[in-house]
């Protein structure tokens, strides 16, 4: 088995949830007292989301890019950034590293393609529901996708960074999520992405009829079919 470098953190409220899904799948997969592999290396996300406020991506980039640097002196093979929104530094991050990093966008492309989706909807933080490194990557794989309008955003992004990232979660905004997830829907989406990896912390699947992608899903079981040496 591989071993795999995760860089969580952000927020942390995410990545126990990819450690406990990864272990939980290698238990599954081999059996017995099985477990992964792991070098994490976890951020302070509290200086992480203040440069992004700025803008500072380039700075942010060289505080992850160090960090890949380190797991994979402590014997990482491959990489993930534990968030779909530092996605937007991946390829600064990559180029710190030898080992190849795990794209949360192409895992959950490869998806959406094996159940046969043509147009998706996407919702995550700002970043990633308004810029070209997410979307494009989407598009790239021949998916079209759908995003909220302003205020949704506005109301989606808001939610991640003052609930579900310091670990609250709430009916109302469980709501007003599922309310978003329906109109994605009725704009001609056939399944949705959550595109952040709390989400899956206030909705699930069993909450709608509309197919949810949950990318910290989607990403713990491609870590897990590449450390099995299965991709
Ligand atoms: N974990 C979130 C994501 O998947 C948001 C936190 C961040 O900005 O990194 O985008």
């Amino acid at each position: 088995m591989k071993t795999m470098g995760l860089i969580g953190g952000m927020s942390w409220e995410s990545t126990q949830v990819y450690y406990r899904l990864i272990n939980q799948r290698v238990r599954d997969e081999l059996g017995g007292l099985h477990s992964a592999r792991i070098v994490l290396f976890s951020v302070d996300f509290a200086e992480i989301e203040v440069l992004q406020q700025q803008g500072a991506w380039s700075t942010a980039a060289e505080i992850l890019g160090s960090a890949a640097r380190a797991v994979e002196s402590a014997g990482a093979e491959f990489l993930l950034l534990c968030t779909n929104t530092m996605h937007k530094v991946a390829s600064e991050v990559e180029h710190e590293v030898s080992i190849p990093l795990l794209h949360i966008a192409d895992a959950t492309a490869n998806a959406l393609k094996r159940d046969g989706i043509t147009c998706v909807g996407l919702v995550g933080t700002r970043f990633t529901m308004e810029q070209e490194f997410y979307l494009g990557r989407l598009q790239d794989h021949g998916i079209r996708v759908v995003v909220p309008d302003e205020p949704q955003r506005e109301h989606v992004h808001s939610v991640i960074f003052t609930e579900l990232c310091r670990g609250v979660v709430k009916s109302d905004s469980k709501a007003a999520y599922l309310d978003v997830v329906a109109s994605l829907a009725e704009r001609g989406a056939q399944g949705v992405i959550l595109g952040c990896t709390e989400i899956g912390l206030l909705i699930q699947g069993s909450d709608t009829e509309v197919r949810l992608y949950d990318t910290t899903d989607i990403h713990a079981e491609q870590a897990v079919q590449h450390a099995l040496g299965r991709t």
